[in-house]
């Protein structure tokens, strides 16, 4: 499950230096080299799926067990008090790296940066359809 041209690949297999700052048998995290601010970090499965939708659910714990070990730690280290996580599936959504990602991007109080834009539904019951038509699609 490697791909041999997969830049994180690359990584996991030694062959392309990064700033590693956790390695497991599953998971591996490193400083992304464009940080938001210093400290934000990237952690990876060590095999090669591109997205939410293709990694094996079970993958999930190991992943989830690394970011709260590595988020507690960038934390500690920048002293930042708060801590986004994220994870872009698509290019829509600002994937650029086809292997999946979470990026854990360390936050200070007055930091100034807007992640979120402030959509809304024209009322609840827009709302309420939205949710039934996802439902539907389970
Ligand atoms: P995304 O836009 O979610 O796909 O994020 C990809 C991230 O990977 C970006 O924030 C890049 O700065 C980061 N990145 C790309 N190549 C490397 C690399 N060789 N080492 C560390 N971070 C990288
Ligand atoms: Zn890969």
């Amino acid at each position: 499950m490697t791909d041999a041209n997969c830049i994180f690949c690359r990584i996991a297999r030694g062959e392309i230096p990064c700033a590693k700052v956790y390695e497991d048998e599953y998971v591996l995290a490193f400083l992304d080299l464009a940080p938001v601010h210093p400290g934000h970090t990237l952690v990876i499965p060590k095999t090669h799926h591109k997205d939410m939708l293709e990694i094996p659910a079970g993958l999930g714990s190991a992943v989830f067990a690394a970011i709260q070990k590595v988020a507690a730690a960038v934390l500690e280290a920048t002293g930042a008090q708060g801590f986004n996580v994220m994870q872009n599936n698509r290019l829509a959504a600002g994937q650029t790296v086809f292997h999946i990602h979470w990026h854990i991007i360390p936050r200070f109080e007055g930091d100034g940066l807007e992640m979120w834009a402030q959509g809304k539904y024209a009322d609840g019951a827009a709302m309420q359809q939205m949710a039934a038509k996802v439902a539907a699609c389970l």
